[in-house]
């Protein structure tokens, strides 16, 4: 397509990626703008970053520009670093079977599993093969800022006119080469709202499992880009109906489908109004943690595990906790690797449900002062939105004392601290029943 017949303009693409392109094609190389960027420009949508493709090596990429790092190994990759700002260029790829024997003969290039899973890619070819190997056909429109035109090498601009995501090449093979690109399929299916396909739709369930295969690290990337992005809430419902949410949280999924249908109900409730919250965030620029989130998805399973351990063993109800928080996050690392930085601010949320409600004494100041506490309140209110009952009394007693004076604070504190003495009263008042010689009068606190 000529410039006249498209709407991708230079002014729309970012100052970083059009010096990327220039400097490659200054030193001789081709260039073109690629992926997500041109195919968002097409829809009318910012592009979230920019990707360039390039007939140069990495090691030529480097040899060009000062801020270049070479990063991957499955893929080997040029990252041209401005600041907080990063383009990716990528050297065109060839296929497999055609690649030259030089190449062929350096194992290092090309490398693949018993199951058909590419476990390296880096055998280098021209534009219409490196076209053949992306995944989907709208993410192989090629952009030149040599002429302005753009190269549709798989149909891919009739494919964004009928809202289509259609893999590029035979489904299962694909599939087989790259299992995330199931998780792919998903992900523009509901960011461009758009359909899969039936001839790409169609394996994903029979190949689902191959999602087991893929190491936790790149899992976690991909939770990102699925649940904080804008759109968690539609993921959510068609990971699951293809198949594919279990591969990602086991627990959850479990605990979604064990036989307590009003359990299942509470969780599935609150892990939506999570996604919810958190898309209507990032919908409002507002700031957001995947650790919330992924606290949110394992509440439950959490606070299963602790009660199952209270009720069979002798732990104290503080070994029990940290005991099932070990098991539920060890269990989730087997699927996404949560790095230490998201794992810490998890365990204080969680943490904070049990101080925020002990309020006696210095409790709810200290509470209140903890680093992580707004995050453990804005659980905690969601929490009281699925439980009702006292957890939104408390939601709603944390509300208050937030507004409150120092001395209605102070207040609110005494009225905790009298009410859980006279609670404590009745209690032991009940006690004599069974054991009615040893009675004591009940002492106040
Ligand atoms: P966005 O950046 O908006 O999430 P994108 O399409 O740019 O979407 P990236 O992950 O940035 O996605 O990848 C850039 C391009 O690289 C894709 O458009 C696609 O052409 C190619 N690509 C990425 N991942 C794969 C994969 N697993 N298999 C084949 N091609 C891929
Ligand atoms: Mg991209």
């Amino acid at each position: 397509m000529s410039r006249d017949q498209h709407t991708v303009s230079r002014k729309f693409i970012s100052d970083n990626a059009l010096k990327v392109l220039y400097r490659l094609q200054k030193g001789g190389y081709e260039a073109y703008l690629v992926g997500g960027g041109v195919r968002d420009m097409l829809l009318g949508i910012e592009p979230k970053d920019f990707d360039i493709a390039t007939n140069a090596t990495p090691e030529q990429i480097k040899a060009l520009f000062r801020n270049c790092r070479l990063i991957g190994r499955r893929f080997r990759l040029a990252h041209i670093v401005f600041g907080r700002d990063i383009i990716e260029v990528a050297t065109f790829r060839g296929h497999h079977d055609s690649a030259n024997d030089k190449q062929k003969e350096c194992k290092k290039t090309s490398k693949q599993s018993a199951d058909g899973m590419l476990l390296r890619d880096n055998i280098y070819g021209s534009i219409d093969e490196d076209a053949e190997r992306r995944d989907f056909t709208i993410n192989a429109l090629y952009y030149s800022v040599k002429n302005f035109n753009i190269y549709d090498f798989a149909g891919g601009v009739a494919d964004i006119e009928q809202r289509a995501i259609r893999l590029i090449g035979d489904p299962e093979t694909r599939y087989r080469e790259d299992p995330v690109r199931m998780l792919r399929a998903v992900r523009f299916a509901t960011k461009l709202d758009m359909n899969i396909s039936s001839e790409t739709a169609e394996p994903i369930k029979p190949l689902a499992s191959l999602l087991n295969n893929i190491p936790p690290a790149r899992m976690f990337e991909e939770f990102l880009k699925l649940f904080v992005s804008g759109k968690a809430l539609a993921n959510f419902h068609m990971l699951r109906d293809y198949e594919l949410f279990k591969y990602l949280f086991p627990t959850v999924e479990q605990g979604l489908t064990t036989a307590d249908a009003d359990d299942n109900e509470q969780m599935s409730r609150f892990i939506q109004l999570a996604m919810n919250n958190t898309d209507e965030r990032i919908n409002t620029n507002q700031r957001v943690t995947p650790a919330f989130l992924l606290a949110a998805f394992l509440w439950y399973p959490l606070s299963r595990q602790v009660n199952q351990l209270k009720q069979t063993t002798q732990l104290t109800p503080q070994d029990a906790f940290f005991a099932a928080l070990h098991e539920v996050m060890s269990e989730q690392q087997r699927s996404i690797a949560v790095p230490k930085r998201f794992q810490a601010p998890m365990k204080d949320i969680w943490i904070l449900q049990d101080k925020l409600a002990r309020r006696e004494g210095k409790r709810a100041y200290k509470a209140f002062e903890h680093p992580k506490f707004r995050a453990g309140y804005d659980f905690l209110l969601l929490r009281g939105e699925i439980e009702g009952g006292e957890t939104a009394e408390l939601a709603k007693w944390w509300t208050d004392f937030q507004a409150a004076t120092h001395e209605a604070q102070q207040m609110m504190v005494k009225s905790v601290s009298g009410a859980r003495s006279s609670r404590r009263t009745v209690r032991k008042r009940r006690k004599p029943r069974s054991n009615a010689n040893k009675a004591s009068a009940p002492k106040a606190d």
